[in-house]
C-alpha cells in the first residue's frame, strides 16, 4: 500500500505513470492530496475506475477525532485516532497575529525526560510525513482557525524521526496545500546525538528551539537522560552555535522552571554565563505539573526573579504565556489520561 499523503509531487507523478495515466491526471491527484482530500471518492474530476484503482493500492485514512477540548482562551486540544489505533495530540493556539498549531511527531517518545507526560509509555512508533501533515490540515478543519504557524513541540522527538519530519516540512510548504513556509515553523528538540548537525546540513530557515532546562550537567542529566549521550551542556551550546553559523538562524532555548530543581539564583547566573557570547533567546516555561511526578512549578516570584537575573546579564529572555490552563493543554496529558481510562475500563 502506498501512503499517499506522504508522497510528494514527483512521487505522485511516478505512481500515476506506473498506472499508465497521463500527466494531467497526476497533477489533478496531487492537487487533491496536497489539499487534504479525505477519500478518493471526493476526487470527482478523476474517472471512477481510476479512483477504484487508487483505493486498491493507496492508503488514505485521515485521523478521527477521539477527543476535543476547547479552553476559555480559545485554545483547542485535539486527540487523534490513527488508522492503526495509535493516538497523538495537537493543540491549536489563537494569537493576535494568527493561529499556531503544536503538533506531535511520534506516538510516544523514548527520550525519557523526567518532567514529561509523553515519554511515560515509551515510543510506540514514528509518525509518517502524511500523518504529521494531517495534524496540521485536520486541526485547521476541526478548529475552524486558519493556521499560519507550526511548532513541532507536541509528543515525540522530531530529530528522532528525522527523515519523516524533513519530508513533512517540505510537504507542508506546498502551495497547492497548506503553504506554510519554513519561517513560520519552529522545531523543538532535546538535542539527541547528531540531530542538530544533520539539520544544520539542510540549511532550512526554520526556528530551532532547544530544550535546555538546566545550566549544568548534573541537573540536566537528572532531568533529561539524553544529556548523557549528547555530550553535555557545554557541548550542546557549542553544537547550537555551529548551527547558528551554518544557517544564520538564531537559536532559541527553552528552560522550564521546576521548584527547587533548576530555578535558583546561582542557576540563573550559570545559565547567563553559559549563554554569554551567543545571541540565543531564552524562553522560560513555568512547569506544567504531570500526575505522578515529584516536580512542581516554580512560584511566580521565582520565575520573575530568574528572569530579572538573566536580563541583568544581558540575556534576551521571555516567559511563555500559559495557554489552555483550564484544559489538559500540557502535551501528552490527554493521550495519557485516555489510555489510563481504557486500562481501568478494560
Ligand atoms: N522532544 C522535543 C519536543 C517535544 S517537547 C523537545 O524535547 O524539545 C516540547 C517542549 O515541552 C520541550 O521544551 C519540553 O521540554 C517541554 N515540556 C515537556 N513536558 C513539560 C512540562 N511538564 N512542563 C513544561 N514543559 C514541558
Amino acid at each position: 500500500m502506498y501512503d499517499i499523503r506522504s508522497m510528494d509531487r514527483t512521487e505522485i507523478s511516478e505512481l500515476m505513470q506506473s498506472l499508465g495515466e497521463p500527466r494531467f491526471r497526476a497533477d489533478q491527484l496531487w492537487r487533491w492530496t496536497a489539499d487534504g482530500a479525505r477519500s478518493f471518492g471526493e476526487m470527482t474530476n478523476l474517472p471512477a475506475p481510476l479512483r477504484e484503482k487508487l483505493s486498491a493500492c493507496c492508503r488514505l485514512t485521515p485521523p478521527e477525532v477521539l477527543a476535543k477540548q476547547v479552553s476559555r482562551d480559545g485554545t483547542v486540544k485535539l486527540l487523534w485516532g490513527l488508522y492503526d489505533g495509535a493516538s497523538v495530540e495537537s493543540v491549536v493556539m489563537r494569537y493576535r497575529h494568527g493561529s499556531t498549531v503544536c503538533i506531535s511527531t511520534q506516538v510516544g517518545c523514548r527520550m525519557g525526560c523526567a518532567f514529561c507526560a509523553s515519554t511515560r509509555g515509551g515510543r510506540v512508533r514514528d509518525l509518517t510525513p502524511g500523518e504529521i501533515l494531517d495534524e496540521v490540515q485536520c486541526s485547521e478543519r476541526e478548529s475552524g482557525e486558519k493556521i499560519s504557524n507550526i511548532v513541532l513541540m507536541g509528543i515525540g522527538e522530531p530529530l528522532d524521526n528525522f527523515e519523516n519530519v524533513i519530508k513533512f516540512l517540505r510537504l507542508v510548504g506546498a502551495e497547492e496545500g497548506a503553504g506554510i513556509g519554513m519561517r513560520h515553523i519552529s522545531l523543538s528538540t532535546c538535542g539527541p546525538e547528531g540531530g542538530i548537525e544533520r539539520l544544520a546540513e539542510l540549511d532550512l530557515q526554520l526556528t530551532l528551539s532547544v530544550s535546555l532546562h538546566a545550566p549544568d550537567d548534573e541537573t540536566r542529566s537528572r532531568l533529561m537522560p539524553v544529556n548523557r549521550t549528547g555530550g553535555g551542556v557545554k557541548e550542546l551550546i557549542r553544537r547550537c552555535s555551529e548551527y547558528r553559523k551554518k544557517t544564520g538562524r538564531r537559536v532559541s532555548y527553552e528552560y522550564l522552571l521546576a521548584d527547587g530543581v533548576n530555578d535558583s539564583d546561582a542557576q540563573a547566573e550559570a545559565l547567563a554565563s553559559l549563554l554569554a557570547g551567543s545571541d540565543g533567546h531564552v524562553n522560560l516555561i513555568p512547569l506544567n505539573h504531570v500526575d505522578g511526578s515529584m516536580l512542581e512549578p516554580s512560584p511566580p516570584e521565582r520565575v520573575a526573579r530568574f528572569k530579572s537575573i538573566l536580563e541583568r546579564r544581558g540575556v534576551n529572555v521571555t516567559v511563555r504565556r500559559k495557554m489552555g490552563a483550564d484544559i489538559d493543554a500540557a502535551c501528552g496529558q490527554l493521550r495519557r489520561r485516555r489510555s489510563a481510562e481504557e486500562r481501568t475500563e478494560g
